[in-house]
């Protein structure tokens, strides 16, 4: 942390401020500028931060130096992280794709959705059962029915789960069902929830908050990761701008800007980010090419049915041209594409 003196701080305010730090147990260190006196602090952090060093008299701007977040930082975690859900990678090496329903409607939809989802290059299947809708009366998913579906499915088809969750008391159900939990973009600063997930010991899918900086992002995981998961996989999803022409703004460089800051894996949602079909391609493309570890992308059977995000949904016709993307794509960039787990494997978690 360093401390900018106001150039009229008196030698006294320079001194009241070396002091306060020492009384905090920390070290200060004073340089003097021709106009203005620096202090460089070392020592802990959130002890400074109850000192309210800016407050104080001559102090013109205190700056932290380090990172606020320090678990999924990469400061002392050099290596990119891999993280593993049902025996499927994600991480630098790979391009996983996660593929399925925005939601779980029928077993028989949430089927054929994961069979496309295989048929794409999927490697995971998605799925919402608790859905976070902005209108109280739209539908809100099936809830522990939509969940035994997706298990259902996932044993067929052989594909691990996501699934979101999006309070803390529903997180045993959740996990007795799912092979990672996902928080979505409206829960990211739920505290209870991520100290919950955090708890739960299943990897964690971390959309970032619509209104989210990247720092905000970082912090939401560090909640995760304070209470014992490392396992967690960030997921830029799009952020609120001032443009309408999409439904989200993707903010393709948080890619490459969070795997720089974070040893976490980042993928990309090109489905709610643009929420438009015709979007989900190029987006996919261009999350691939910036160098996400995956894409989570939603597919229907039938989008003009489906009772949730149909304009987004791929349908069958889009469909070999996703997996000619990620196919072809991953290998340019020197990543594989992660395969689909054998159905047997899945099924034996
Ligand atoms: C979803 O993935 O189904 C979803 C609701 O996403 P988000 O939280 O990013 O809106
Ligand atoms: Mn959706």
């Amino acid at each position: 942390m360093v401390i900018v003196m106001a150039p009229e701080a008196t030698q006294g305010d320079i001194e009241a401020v070396v002091e306060l730090v020492r009384s905090a147990g920390g070290e200060a260190f004073v340089s003097r500028g021709v106009h203005r006196t620096i202090i460089g602090l070392v020592g802990d952090i959130d002890q400074f931060g109850a000192l309210n060093l800016r407050s104080r008299k001559g102090v013109g701007d205190v700056m932290r130096v380090s990172v606020p977040y320090k678990l999924v930082s990469r400061e002392h975690h050099r290596q990119r992280s891999e993280i593993w859900v049902g025996g499927v990678p994600i991480g630098p090496a790979t391009v996983t794709v996660i593929a399925g329903p925005c939601t779980v409607e029928t077993p028989e939809q949430t089927l054929a959705a994961a069979q496309m989802a295989r048929r794409a290059g999927a490697a995971m299947l998605r799925g919402g059962a608790f859905k976070p809708r902005t209108s109280p009366y739209a539908f809100q998913g099936l809830g522990e029915v939509g969940l035994k579906i997706l298990s259902e499915v996932r044993d067929e088809v052989g594909l691990p789960v996501v699934t979101e969750v999006v309070d803390p008391a529903s997180v045993d159900l959740v996990c007795a069902h799912a092979d990672m939990l996902q928080v979505g973009t409206r829960n990211m600063q739920n505290f209870a929830l991520l100290q919950a997930v955090g708890s739960a010991g299943k990897p964690v899918l971390l959309k970032r908050g619509m209104n989210s900086t990247i720092e905000e992002w970082l912090m939401a995981a560090e909640y995760i990761a304070q209470r014992g998961n490392l396992d967690i996989v960030l997921c830029e999803r799009g952020i609120r701008t001032f443009e309408t022409a999409t439904r989200n703004t993707l903010d393709i460089s948080a890619v490459p800007v969070a795997q720089r800051l974070s040893h976490l894996p980042v993928i990309v949602d090109p489905s709610h980010s643009g929420g438009r079909r015709d979007l989900v391609l190029p987006l996919t493309r261009a999350a691939i090419a910036v160098g996400a570890d995956g894409v989570i992308v939603d597919v229907h059977p039938d989008p003009a049915k489906a009772l949730c995000d149909g304009d987004q949904a791929l349908a069958e016709e889009d469909l070999t041209e996703l997996g000619a993307i990620t196919a072809t794509m991953p290998q340019l960039l020197g990543r594989a594409l992660t395969p689909a787990p054998q159905p047997a494997a899945a099924a034996s978690r």
